[in-house]
């Protein structure tokens, strides 16, 4: 295990309303959908993993787990991280049409030229 990503966690249609929110203050959203229903919102609340970036390549995982019946994501590595690597793991967006795709530009070799 590496880190936990902390956050508030809120239903899907309150993390909808925030980010619209948020971007209306230009502020950086920062949110991990956690399943259908919900999302953990690290934008006001959360810790350093909510800075880890998107690599199609990465060298962590992330895994909800159940602890006392509440949710909680995981960050674990998933190979040997060298001192000073950048961490990194798969954003895993929802696919999108042409007009709503985000770039990648992770330089990983087998890199998706997309985030989503
Ligand atoms: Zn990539």
């Amino acid at each position: 295990m590496v880190i936990e990503y902390i956050g508030t966690i809120i239903r899907s249609e309150v993390a909808n309303r925030k980010e619209r929110l948020y971007e209306s203050q230009n502020r950086g959203v920062y949110m991990f959908r956690i399943d259908n229903d919900f999302v953990i919102d690290a934008t006001i609340t959360g810790g350093p993993a909510r800075y880890i970036n998107h690599s199609c390549a990465p060298n962590c995982i992330t895994e909800v787990v159940t602890v006392e019946k509440e949710n909680k994501i995981i960050i674990s590595s998933c190979r040997r991280i060298q001192r000073g690597e950048e961490l990194s793991y798969d954003y895993k967006f929802d696919l999108e049409d042409d007009q709503h795709k985000i770039p990648c530009h992770c330089g990983a070799l087998n890199c998706r030229k997309w985030m989503n």
